[in-house]
């Protein structure tokens, strides 16, 4: 049994009221509501143990540094990696990917050549390789989708040809909830001899991951998405890549030997992690995944998915209602519009009975071309939901929709 009313004593915020009603969370993929366990992880490492990593010879350096290699640890076993030396520390998603344009573009795209996104990535996996193509000559090709949110994959395999770089794809849609066959994408893809990176901020969190199992060369995901502080966030990378990969920022860690003649870089993954990292950041991820570990990401990916079925469920039967994404696997997350009531004004409607949903095209607007419409209504669940938060936002979505 999932113990739900157990759980949710870990996430003080959860008690809020806002207008004078209990808060009821349902924005979960923007962010998640962080455990007791989390925030006092982040006090007790400036109560105890604060003083600059890597670089201290002193008692209290030396113990942060330990904190945040075991924090390194905990990653890579929470995502299957083989090596720490495959776990670089980032800001998050965002910045995760924009590293790995950069530096991938820089090691292996010459003009003309291709790397494959998909038409719902988020701007985080679009922008940064249009970046990248502004100085590289590079081509992005975008694999299409059905109209339920299921990506076609005959077009998706007759895209590869010798031209094929990469391929970066989500495997949870933010706006959808479509789970992308992962497991697929990398057998087609590495029968061709092209790698595959993975937008994980989505699915880390609620599916979690195994990369070796997967054969991904590639994962990024972010810290605050899966109840870890905001501002840090990993990208994982097969080493024998990384190894041809050039830095990203340069200063701080990531040296060999500076000088004004020539200059040398430091091993993996430290060559990828330039300046003061937020190890306090870093070492409150690693408590956010064992939090996470201690309830089973199996048993959360089983609770969450009967918490989005009750959702479907209960929605469906909502006069003028219709689901933006009907894919064949959902997690997470559930879109909507109701009869023509512009997404802003349910969300803000919503909010006054104190549930917190997103609207918009949540960082997704060649999607939202794609479908023809500007934006959604998003509701995300997390394990500490319960299926009398579904209730109360059905309720609330027909209070809305009967005042229009
Ligand atoms: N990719 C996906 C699929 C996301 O949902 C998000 C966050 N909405 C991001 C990337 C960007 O994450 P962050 O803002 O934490 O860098």
């Amino acid at each position: 049994m999932f113990d739900v009313e157990s759980i949710r004593k870990d996430f003080p915020i959860l008690d809020k009221q806002v207008y004078g009603k209990p808060l009821v969370y349902l924005d979960n993929a923007a962010t998640t509501q962080k455990p007791r366990q989390v925030i006092d992880s982040i006090s007790d490492c400036y109560l105890n143990t604060n003083a600059n990593v890597h670089r201290g010879l002193h008692f209290l350096s030396e113990e942060a540094t330990r904190q945040m290699e075991n924090a390194r640890e905990t990653v890579r076993r929470f995502i299957g990696a083989g090596s720490t030396q495959e776990i670089i520390f980032t800001r998050g998603t965002t910045e995760s990917l924009n590293l790995l344009a950069h530096s991938f573009t820089r090691a292996f795209i010459k003009p003309g050549d291709e790397v494959i996104v998909s038409c719902m990535e988020h701007h985080s996996n679009i922008v940064p390789w249009q970046l990248e193509a502004q100085k590289s000559g590079l081509a992005l090709k975008v694999i299409p989708m059905d109209d339920r949110g299921n990506l076609d994959m005959e077009a998706f395999e007759g895209m590869l040809s010798d031209r094929t770089r990469l391929v970066s794809v989500t495997h949870v849609s933010n706006v959808l909830g479509t789970v992308n066959p992962i497991r697929d994408i990398v057998r087609i893809a590495h029968a061709h001899g092209v790698p595959v990176a993975v937008d994980g901020a989505q699915s880390v969190p609620h599916t979690g991951i195994d990369v070796q199992a997967l054969d991904v060369d590639f994962l990024a995901f972010s810290g605050h998405k899966i109840y870890g502080p905001t501002g840090v966030g990993v990208l994982y990378g097969r080493k024998s890549l990384l190894e041809q990969m050039p830095p990203y920022q340069g200063g701080g860690e990531m040296i060999g030997r500076v000088s004004f003649e020539k200059t040398t870089y430091n091993e993996l993954p430290y060559k990828f992690e330039a300046g003061t990292p937020d190890y306090v950041g870093v070492i409150a991820l690693a408590s956010a995944l064992d939090y996470v570990t201690g309830i089973g990401i199996d048993a959360i990916a089983e609770y969450e998915h009967s918490l989005l079925d009750y959702a479907v469920e209960r929605l469906s039967a909502i006069d003028g209602l219709r689901f933006i994404g009907t894919p064949a696997v959902r997690s997470g997350v559930v879109s909507f519009l109701v009869k023509d009531i512009f997404p802003s004004d349910m969300g803000t409607l919503l909010d006054h009975l104190g549930i917190a949903v997103r609207t918009g095209h949540h960082c997704a607007q060649p999607l939202m071309d794609r479908l023809g419409i500007p934006g959604t209504v998003r509701a995300s669940v997390s394990f500490y939901n319960t299926r009398q938060e579904i209730d109360a936002l059905a309720a609330g979505i027909e209070r809305v929709a009967g005042m229009f």
